[in-house]
């Protein structure tokens, strides 16, 4: 299979500057992330795609080697996009190398960004993405919930050093710690991480036998999390430290929890308000009268309806809606008013109606002005 162009990729002319090619990635990106193309598998294809086109044509001396040599510059591995050490976990956020924290740090706040880039020796563990479905009663009340997430731990053969009986790992001596190492293309010399540590800079003579000398194991792990009152579909709530372990000693990553609020039956949110459609009927409609409505919060409330109340009135309930999610009390509730016409009537009902529409004369204002405009509008039709 052919690659594609790098310049291509990102939709560039070959001369593009490099703001240029910073826009076209950021707009690359933005539009194939993962986390919005859920159901897209092409787009993460894509996606690594672009990653690696930007990798190489942002940095100048690979760029200067691609646009002498195409990608005949990098063959045997190179231009970035390769799999990172501590990779994995299922927030698919491992892969996307070094190119994406550069760019995505003030996209994404922390999310993406910490502790990411640079070669430190324990590599920081993924982060990790759980998506966690509440209903609406849920979302308002706040809940405490286990939840069981599928990680990597610390091995605790080796206390998460990778090697067997403790012993300290060695510098390794293809890259001297280095965990790059150089290689000579035509004119350009270029780094590369290094195959033999994966880019650690240490290796261990004699891999603990647990992790096979990862310093972690995979295990499925219980954690009790608190989720506040006033949660919306796309709260994320970070637990700091509690994603995938770290390599090798290194610092854990973070796990974050999506929240998803299913849809209720009775109620619609928006925001902090609620609404609800309470059907009433037409006679307690025109007469007036008290109805009672349900309230999120699982009680009743007493609401009077006007006599003459028309469909699609609304009402207000204050306080009544969800809570604020960084405090600040509730939000209100909304009551939109649907006559309802009566169906199934008996003999006796429909001559007790024909009897009371004999005996109408102003009681529908608002059709006998309709009809009005609807007969000068002919009327005018007509010259
Ligand atoms: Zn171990
Ligand atoms: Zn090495």
């Amino acid at each position: 299979m052919s690659k594609r162009d790098y310049y291509d990729v990102l939709g560039l002319k070959k001369g593009a500057s490099p703001e240029e090619i910073k826009k076209a990635y950021r707009q690359k990106a933005k539009e194939l992330h993962p986390d919005r193309n859920a159901d897209n598998p092409d787009a993460e294809t894509k996606f690594k795609e672009a990653n690696e086109a930007y990798e190489v044509l942002k940095d100048n001396d690979k760029r200067a080697a691609y646009d002498r040599y195409g990608h005949a510059a990098f063959e045997g591995g190179m231009g970035g996009g390769g799999p990172r050490p501590g990779a994995g976990g299922f927030g698919a956020q491992g892969d996307f190398a070094s190119a994406f924290s550069d760019v995505f740090d003030d996209l994404f706040g922390d999310f993406m960004g910490g502790g990411r880039g640079g070669r430190s020796r324990a590599a920081r563990g993924s982060d990790l993405r759980y998506n966690l479905r509440v209903t609406l009663e849920e979302a308002y009340n706040g809940l405490g919930k286990t939840i069981t997430v599928p990680t990597s731990v610390q091995c605790g053969s080796c206390k998460g050093s990778g090697s067997e009986g403790g012993a300290e790992p060695t510098t390794c001596p293809t890259c001297s710690g280095m965990g790059k190492v150089r290689a000579t293309q035509g004119f350009f010399t270029v780094e590369r991480t290094c195959p033999t540590c994966s880019g650690l800079g240490q290796i261990i003579k004699n891999p603990c036998t647990t992790c096979g000398g990862n310093g972690r194991v995979q295990k499925e792990r219980a954690l009790s999390v608190n989720i506040p009152p006033g949660v919306e579909t796309g709260t994320r709530i970070r637990l700091a430290g509690e994603g995938e372990a770290g390599m090798r000693g290194g610092p854990p990553g973070d796990l974050y929890i999506f929240v998803e609020v299913t849809r209720h039956e009775i109620f619609e949110r928006d925001g902090v308000n609620l609404q609800c459609r309470v059907p009433v009927s037409m006679t307690a409609a025109a007469l007036g009268g008290d109805i009672e409505v349900p309230t999120i919060d699982g009680g009743r409330s007493r609401v009077k309806i006007p006599a003459g109340s028309q469909s699609g009135r609304q009402m207000r309930l204050r306080g009544k809606g969800m809570p604020a999610l960084r405090g600040g009390g509730h939000g209100d509730m909304f009551i939109e008013l649907a006559v309802e016409t009566p169906v199934n009537l008996t003999q006796k009902q429909k001559d007790l109606l024909r009897e009371f529409e004999a005996m109408s004369e102003d009681n529908n204002p608002e059709s006998k002005s309709f009809f009005k405009s609807v007969k000068s509008f002919w009327d005018a039709m007509k010259g």
